[in-house]
């Protein structure tokens, strides 16, 4: 998923947040503006002709060259979504500026939704930080090591192999000097070279 970047000034107040997200037009315009900042591009084949096609509450962005269609949300994590982005730029500013996490039942009150519809923006938005957070820490280059969290449960295998504990890797960012400065936790599936291809691909593609 690439990622559009809209930045959000840290420790800015409601009301000060509303007066610049506070209607659709303006969360689509700072989508846009984040999408494309020269201008429509066709993720396509580059083309910068277009024209609008609505289609209900849907705005589409049809490419003049290959006819691709493309919203402002598409690869983003409001792709496919029902709900206004006011309620998804609202519950991004709160998550996102919250020191110490904010629960989906805190997210439900703050945003007058309903608890499902709270509880997806609350998973969603946090997978998507941690996603980031995961990227910007394997900058550089990155030494990994396996380890296990968890204890022994009677019947459960010894060492590496014991089902009861959780394997997860530790991926280790080094400074200029090569002294370890940022440590990043994930869990796996397992050890397998599969599982671990699959996580580094996983970072990669964030990465990009
Ligand atoms: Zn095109």
């Amino acid at each position: 998923m690439s990622s559009h970047k809209i930045q959000f000034q840290y420790g800015m107040s409601i009301p000060e947040f509303l007066s610049h997200f506070g209607t659709e037009a303006q969360c689509a315009e700072a989508l846009k503006r984040s999408r494309w900042p020269k201008g429509f591009r066709c993720p396509k084949c580059a083309g910068t002709q277009h024209y609008l096609v609505v289609q209900g509450a849907c705005k589409l962005y049809q490419c003049g060259g290959c006819r691709l269609q493309t919203s402002l949300t598409a690869g983003t994590l409001m792709e496919h979504t029902k709900l206004p982005l006011t309620t998804w730029f609202l519950a991004i500013d709160l998550i996102s500026q919250a020191k110490t996490g904010i629960s989906a039942l805190a997210l439900k009150r703050d945003l007058g939704a309903r608890y499902p519809t709270a509880w997806m923006l609350h998973h969603k938005i946090n997978t998507a930080m941690s996603r980031q957070e995961a990227a910007r820490l394997l900058g550089g280059a990155v030494q990994l090591d396996d380890a296990h969290l968890g204890g022994e449960r009677p019947g459960g295998k010894p060492g590496q192999g014991s089902e009861n504990k959780v394997p997860f890797v530790a991926a280790v960012s080094p400074n200029g000097a090569g002294q370890p400065v940022r440590l990043k936790l994930d869990m796996v599936s397992g050890f397998t070279s599969d599982a671990i291809a699959k996580w580094a691909d996983r970072v990669r593609h964030e990465l990009l």
